[in-house]
């Protein structure tokens, strides 16, 4: 039983919600509540089909993502969307891939909804750089592999503007988020600021879901290894010592395989 009602407010409000990383298992007992009791979902690319497939019939479904070939929607209108579906008197569920204030601009909506003066509350979600290292069989800190893990984000407006050499002593997991078109940048400056180029690398493609793809490289092959294989977005790039134990915890792909044999036997 939930300690906090979402149905609490009198008037339109708006839930943050974070859907996770792709498998539907994965969201939590709220954002699933929150998505099949609201009166509209607003949603984005990184929100899988098989989440958006949750939503119930009756319940207004409207997509802020990038269309193939065009831009998203432009942030200010998602949030000016937002407010004017609450000022309607409706529960909106404004659904986000993965946690919606780790690189989600979960932040930013919630601001301009504070200044709009509409209520909101926010559901955590789990994280690709959690969820997705996990299903490749990474942990993410080990012991007297990694003491700690970093979360990076690659893109920025203008120029990156990361601190490449406190990011290369601290001697633990580093994950970039929306690294695949900065992955040469991301690499030489590591090795630049003292990283080996043999320093394990994993890049974890559309994690979570049945197309996950994971290629285990290092700093020195990361780039072609990306290039020859085709990586697409959505992908995580893992760089650390924890890399080299998914040789041996790769569970995901080998509970999948095992089943395929069972349904073919
Ligand atoms: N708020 C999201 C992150 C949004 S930024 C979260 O908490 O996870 C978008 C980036 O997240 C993508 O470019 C990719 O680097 C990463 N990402 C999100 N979902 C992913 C997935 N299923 N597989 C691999 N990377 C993913």
């Amino acid at each position: 039983m939930s300690t906090i009602p979402f149905s609490s407010y009198k008037s339109g409000y708006v839930s943050l919600v974070g859907a996770g990383p792709g498998d539907p298992d994965l969201l939590t007992i709220k954002a699933l509540r929150c998505i099949t009791h609201c009166d509209v979902v607003v949603y984005d690319r990184l929100v899988s089909t098989e989440i958006t497939q949750l939503i119930p019939d009756g319940v207004e479904r409207i997509y802020v993502g990038k269309a193939k070939g065009k831009h998203s929607v432009p942030q200010s209108e998602t949030n000016q969307l937002l407010i004017e579906l609450a000022r309607q008197g409706k529960h909106v569920c404004r659904l986000k891939g993965g946690d919606a204030f780790v690189f989600g601009r979960g932040g930013e909506e919630l601001l301009q909804l504070h200044q709009a003066g509409i209520h909101a509350d926010v559901v955590p979600g789990i994280t690709a750089a959690s969820g997705c290292t996990t299903y490749a069989g990474i942990p993410l800190t080990h012991r007297g592999l990694s003491q700690g893990a970093t979360f990076v984000t690659a893109h920025a407006e203008k120029e990156l503007s990361i601190n490449w050499q406190a990011l290369a002593s601290l001697n633990h997991t580093l994950v970039f988020y929306m690294g695949l078109s900065k992955v040469g940048v991301i690499s030489q400056s590591l090795c630049q600021h003292g990283l080996s180029r043999q320093t394990p690398v994993a890049i974890i493609e559309n994690g979570c879901t049945p197309k996950q793809r994971v290629f285990i490289a290092d700093l020195d092959t990361i780039e072609k290894t990306i290039q020859g294989q085709g990586v697409k977005s959505p992908a995580l790039i893992v760089v650390g010592e924890v890399v080299t134990l998914a040789a041996e915890l790769n569970w995901f792909i080998a509970q999948a395989q095992s089943q395929l044999e069972k349904l073919s036997a």
